[in-house]
């Protein structure tokens, strides 16, 4: 079955399309999330003044909200090179052998969505973030043997949108813990109109602010809806990004003054029409919205509740009165 998520503009999982040039390189151009940066700084000029290895990271946080591009800023202010995977691209521990063994000294590896390894990969990680060592089985049955090879300092970056999901010893492995929240609306206008000046794009101040406050805290989301935006604006020969022009392009993808689209809606709705109000189980809503459950914890959820119009409760979902109120229903 197609799911309606796959045509989602709002999603902040879609890879964004030529992005290089508006990517922060530079933690100084790493707009927000100030307690985090100036925590991740210290590291990088301790291990720099040590001339070693920075310890390994682990980032956490929803899709679109700068993991990637933290790693790679890691990578440059320590002037190392960058290596990177997903975790979904190991299936056979030599595919993550042949990565370990080809490092050079002080790289960072940034493996994403690593709370998707499978167990056995998982398990070779544990010696090489430890001891930098690689421990890996030649051969099946009588005649396998075990060999042990030696790994350069390296630090590995894993990016998380689910810690709950990662196992207790890989997570132990990790020496810096490190969480991206949502952004709040004025540092997604700085965002918004760094990205225009680097596009050549040009947009009143009170169009970023319009746009920041349905960019539902994600930069991703922003920037995607910003282009968006010079695409309506170039359509009608108008040269600067309006007001007018950003309430057209939310009117014409149907998102509302809180970022929220169809799907939100639908997922809300759901729960006032067929379990009123809640709580409901996210397998029933899964199944409901055909959406896989995942999807609905990883993309829907975290930005309703940071928004305050749900509540996960110990017994399921439910809608808070904000949530009622911005449906326009009564409780
Ligand atoms: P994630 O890995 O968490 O899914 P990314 O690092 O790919 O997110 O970020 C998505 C996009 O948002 C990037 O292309 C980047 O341009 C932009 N971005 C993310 N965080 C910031 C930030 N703090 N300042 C400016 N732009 C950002």
């Amino acid at each position: 079955m197609e799911n309606k998520i796959n045509e989602r503009f709002i999603d902040p999982t879609i890879p964004d399309e030529m992005t290089a040039s508006i990517r922060p390189k530079r933690m100084a151009d790493f707009v927000g999330q100030d307690a985090m940066k100036q925590n991740l700084s210290v590291f990088i000029s301790a291990a720099r003044n040590r001339s070693e290895a920075m310890d390994h990271v682990l980032l956490y946080g929803p899709p679109g909200l700068g993991k990637t591009t933290l790693a790679h800023i890691v990578a440059n202010e320590l002037g190392t090179n960058f290596r990177s995977t997903a975790a979904p691209m190991l299936t056979k521990q030599g595919d993550l052998a042949a990565i370990l063994t080809s490092l050079e000294p002080m790289d960072v590896l940034f493996i994403d969505e690593i709370h998707r390894l499978p167990t056995a990969i998982e398990e070779v990680l544990y010696s090489a973030m430890e001891d930098f060592k690689l421990d890996i089985m030649l051969g099946e049955g009588p005649s396998a043997k075990s060999v042990r090879i030696d790994l350069p300092q390296f630090t590995l970056v894993g990016a998380t949108t689910r810690t709950g999901l990662l196992s207790n010893p890989l997570r132990d492995r990790f020496g810096i813990d490190l969480r991206l929240s949502f952004y709040d609306t004025s540092d997604l206008a700085k965002i918004i109109t760094r990205s225009a000046n680097i596009l050549g794009i040009s947009i009143d101040p009170s169009a970023a602010d319009i746009l920041s406050i349905s960019a539902r805290g994600t930069p991703r989301i922003a920037n995607r809806l910003l282009k968006r935006a010079r695409d309506f604006a170039s359509a009608t020969g108008v040269k600067t990004i309006t007001s007018d022009t950003i309430k057209t392009t939310l009117f014409q993808l149907k998102i509302d003054d809180r970022g929220l689209d169809d799907i939100d809606r639908d997922y809300m709705s759901a729960i006032v029409k067929h379990y009123a109000g809640g709580p409901v189980g996210i397998e029933n809503l899964s199944a409901i919205l055909s959406e896989p459950s995942d999807t609905i914890e990883d993309v829907i959820e975290p930005y309703l509740m940071q928004q305050g119009f749900i509540q996960r409760t110990p017994r399921g979902r439910i809608i808070t009165d904000a949530g009622y109120k911005h449906l326009g229903l009564e409780k």
